[in-house]
């Protein structure tokens, strides 16, 4: 794991590297509304932390998601093999060109992630770049609307103590950087 970026004295910090060898309370998952595991991060959130977690995914479903779990919204389950203590499940948009609520669905994603992690006590979670994998959201707008409400998050008085944004690639640490540093580092 490499840190690229640092921001509100260490509490938020980006990141290159794999997301499901991380030591940290919970990292989120950027599931699909089946909650039934895929492709990208969820694929290897689901290969590293074994079969429990899609046991508790599966109940998830059977009790509280019948018709699966709808983008914007969050749901924890225990880590199983991860190094992780949960692993919160959310659901971010499809690219549909901009104008079909992407934005306010990705910002969505982001929060009830972090109200989940804090309705459980935990203090540190590290998110991958939700949305901008197979679901298409752009990498650079995604940024903006993830600077600006992380932003929000640290000048609020926050409950977590620490939040780590995780790229699998430097190149997309990188454009997550140039979006959002002059966002987290300049006046409110
Ligand atoms: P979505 O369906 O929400 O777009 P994807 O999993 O396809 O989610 O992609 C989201 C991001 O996660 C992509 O930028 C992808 O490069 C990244 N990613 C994939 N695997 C990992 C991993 N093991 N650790 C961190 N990031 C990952």
């Amino acid at each position: 794991m490499a840190t690229a970026g640092t921001f509100f004295g260490g509490r938020l910090t980006v990141e290159t590297g794999d997301l499901t060898a991380l030591e940290v309370d919970a990292l989120v998952n950027a599931a699909n509304p089946g909650l039934l595991g895929g492709g990208g991060v969820d694929g290897a959130i689901h290969r590293a932390g074994g079969p429990v977690i899609l046991r508790e995914c599966r109940e998830i479903r059977r009790t509280r998601h019948p018709d699966g779990l709808p983008a914007g919204r969050a749901v924890t389950t225990g880590g199983g093999n991860l190094k992780a203590r949960f692993v919160i499940h959310t659901v971010g948009p499809v690219w549909r060109g901009g104008s079909a609520g992407e934005d306010g669905v990705l910002a969505d994603a982001y929060r009830s992630s972090i109200r989940e992690a804090e309705a459980k006590g935990l203090s540190s979670l590290a998110f991958p770049a939700i949305s901008t994998g197979v679901y298409g959201f752009p990498k650079d707008r995604a940024a903006r609307i993830v600077a600006g409400l992380l932003k929000d998050y640290f000048l609020g008085g926050p409950k977590l103590s620490r939040i780590r944004m995780v790229f699998f690639s430097a190149a997309d640490a990188e454009i997550f950087l140039k979006e959002a540093a002059p966002l987290l580092t300049g006046s409110p």
